[in-house]
């Protein structure tokens, strides 16, 4: 789990959110997890409705990368065994697309 994830802080209100989505962006996801080195930084923060954030992104459905706001990768559709499966060529199209 993204542990560190919180509640959404004013200063995020205009951080870019997912695509399409008009539910209220209620929390504060890490696009790199301070586990791994992340930031509590506007460029590594992404706000996200509640749904997107915990069934989407931490149920393994969807994937952002990127530097927030304006260099994010959204990916939609994932699935585990797919993302399993398929890891090397997700890396390709993420590479591809980004920046
Ligand atoms: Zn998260
Ligand atoms: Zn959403």
């Amino acid at each position: 789990m993204c542990e560190p994830c919180t509640e959404l802080d004013a200063r995020l209100e205009a951080v870019a959110k997912v695509p399409g989505c008009s539910r209220a962006a209620v929390h504060a996801h890490h696009i790199i997890p301070r586990s791994q080195g992340g930031t509590d930084d506007p460029e590594n923060l992404v706000s996200l409705c509640a749904a997107h954030h915990l069934h989407g992104i931490h149920g393994g459905r969807m994937r952002v990368t990127g530097t927030a706001p304006d260099k994010l990768v959204w990916e939609f559709g994932l699935r585990r065994s797919y993302v399993a499966a398929g890891a090397r060529n997700l890396d390709i199209d993420a590479s591809g697309t980004s920046l």
